[in-house]
C-alpha cells in the first residue's frame, strides 16, 4: 500500500532532542558506554514532598477525570504561584493545565494561528518551537542571534523581522539552548517595539524560570501592564521540580485564549493526568526555595563544564545563566578531517563526537544555529569529567 500519511506529518522534524535520547539509549542496549547529554532531563529523583502528595491522592480516590483545563485547587496554587514569583495576577478563566509546558504551548498555536501566520522565533530556539508552529499551519520566522549578544535578539532585529503577516513571537528565557536570560530592561525594549505592532501575541516560555544562577533576575513580558493582554506566559514543573515525565504545563493568558485552549483539550485529551495535577498543587504551594539545592549544583556543574570547555581549543561558549545546557561553537572543526572523519557542520560533528567518543550531545541545527551543539549538564560530575575527557581525546 501507498504511504497514506498526511502532507503534515511528512513536513514535521522528529523532536532532534528525543531522537537523540532514543539513539542513545539504543546504542546502549548494544553495549557502548554512552554518556548521555543529550537531553534536557533534571538527573535528580521528584523532591519526597512532591511524591507524597500524589500518593497520598492515589490513596484519596483521585481517579476520575479533572476539568478539562486543570483541578480548581491547581489553578488556585498556579494563581498564587504567578503572584509570588512573577507579580502577576491571573484569574482561573486564564488559566489551562495541560500535559507538560509541550501540550500548552502546541494549544496556543493552535488556536491562534491561520495557514501563512508568521511566528517570530530568536534563534537558538527550543527544538519543537519551529514544527509546532508548522503543525499549526503557520510559518516559522528565524532571527539569528549569535554568541557576540550573548544570543539574544536585539529590538532592531525584531523590528526588521515584523511583516504584516507577523502574528506572535515565540522566545523561552532562560534559553533553552542558550541559557541567556533577557533582563526586564532587554524585555521592555522588545514590547517597546511590539507597541507599534498592537497584532502581536508574545509567548513567554519561563520553563526554566527557577533554574538561574543569579546573574539576571528572571522578568516576565506579562508584568509589563502594556504587554498583558497579548501574553501567553507558559510553564510547568518538568526542569524545576524534576518531574519531567509527570507531564505538568500551564498558561497563564488573556481569558478568551485560555477558553479556546480549553475547548481544543477538550477534544485532544480531555485534561491532564489527575495524579500528577494534586502533586502539582503541592510543587507550587511550597516554596520554590524547597528546589535550591538541585539549581546549587547545577551552578557547580555549570562551572565545571565551562572550565573543561573553554580549555579545549575550537569550542566557543557563552556563560549561559539559567537552564542547565551549554551551546558552544564549534564552527571552527568544520571544514576539518578528524581522525579520518569529515565534518562540514553541526550534525556531522554532534555525530563523530556519538560514534567516536560515545557521548551524545544535539545538533545546533534542530535549534536554527548551524555553528553549535547542545550539551546538557544534567548529569553528575563524573559523567560531566569523564564526556569531556573523551570528546578532547577524539579532537586530536
Ligand atoms: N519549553 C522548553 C524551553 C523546554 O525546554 C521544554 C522541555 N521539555 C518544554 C517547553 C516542554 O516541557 P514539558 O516537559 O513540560 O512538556
Ligand atoms: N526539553 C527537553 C530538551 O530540550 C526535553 C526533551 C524534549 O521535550 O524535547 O531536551
Amino acid at each position: 500500500m501507498n504511504n497514506q500519511l498526511s502532507d503534515k506529518i511528512n513536513s514535521v522534524t522528529p523532536s532532534a532532542t528525543l531522537e537523540m535520547a532514543a539513539k542513545a539509549r539504543e546504542l546502549r542496549g548494544l553495549g557502548k558506554d554512552i554518556i548521555g547529554l543529550s537531553l534536557g532531563e533534571p538527573d535528580f529523583n521528584t523532591p519526597d514532598y512532591i511524591k507524597d502528595a500524589a500518593i497520598q491522592a492515589v490513596k484519596d480516590g483521585y481517579n476520575s477525570y479533572t476539568p478539562v483545563d486543570g483541578y480548581v485547587a491547581l489553578k488556585d496554587a498556579i494563581i498564587t504561584k504567578f503572584k509570588r514569583d512573577n507579580n502577576l495576577t491571573y484569574e482561573r478563566n486564564q488559566l489551562v493545565v495541560s500535559t507538560g509546558a509541550k501540550q500548552a504551548l502546541y494549544n496556543v498555536a493552535q488556536v491562534i494561528l491561520n495557514k501563512g501566520d508568521e511566528v517570530i522565533l530568536p534563534c537558538p530556539y527550543w527544538v519543537s518551537y519551529s514544527d509546532i508552529v508548522k503543525l499549526a499551519d503557520g510559518v516559522p520566522v528565524e532571527v539569528p542571534t549569535s554568541i557576540t549578544t550573548d544570543f539574544k535578539m536585539t529590538p532592531a532585529q525584531l523590528e526588521s523581522a515584523i511583516t504584516p503577516k507577523t502574528k506572535m513571537l515565540w522566545y523561552s528565557s532562560p534559553c533553552n539552548p542558550s541559557g541567556s536570560i533577557y533582563s526586564e530592561n532587554e524585555l521592555r525594549a522588545l514590547a517597546d517595539v511590539l507597541q507599534k505592532h498592537p497584532q502581536i501575541i508574545v509567548v513567554s516560555d519561563e520553563i526554566y524560570e527557577h533554574i538561574n544562577y543569579g546573574v539576571t533576575t528572571h522578568a516576565s513580558m506579562a508584568s509589563f501592564a502594556d504587554m498583558y493582554d497579548r501574553t501567553v506566559t507558559v510553564n510547568g514543573v518538568a526542569k524545576a521540580f524534576a518531574m519531567t515525565g509527570w507531564r505538568i504545563g500551564y498558561i497563564g493568558a488573556p481569558a478568551y485564549i485560555a477558553r479556546a485552549c480549553n475547548k481544543l483539550q477538550g477534544q485532544v485529551t480531555s485534561g491532564a493526568n489527575c495524579i500528577a495535577q494534586r502533586a502539582v498543587i503541592t510543587a507550587l504551594i511550597e516554596s520554590p526555595s524547597r528546589v535550591n539545592y538541585m539549581v546549587d549544583e547545577f551552578k557547580g556543574r555549570r562551572t565545571l563544564i565551562l572550565d573543561l570547555l573553554n580549555a579545549i581549543d575550537g569550542f566557543k561558549c557563552n556563560e549561559p545563566e539559567g537552564a542547565f545546557y551549554v551551546f558552544p561553537d564549534v564552527s571552527a572543526y568544520f571544514g576539518k578531517t578528524l581522525q579520518g572523519t569529515a565534518i562540514n557542520n553541526a550534525s556531522e560533528f554532534a555525530m563523530y563526537l556519538l560514534e567516536k567518543a560515545n557521548v551524545a550531545t544535539v545538533t545546533g541545527d534542530a535549534f536554527g544555529n548551524k555553528n553549535c551543539i547542545r550539551i546538557s549538564y544534567a548529569a553528575s560530575e563524573k559523567e560531566i569529567r569523564e564526556a569531556i575527557a573523551r570528546i578532547e581525546k577524539v579532537l586530536v
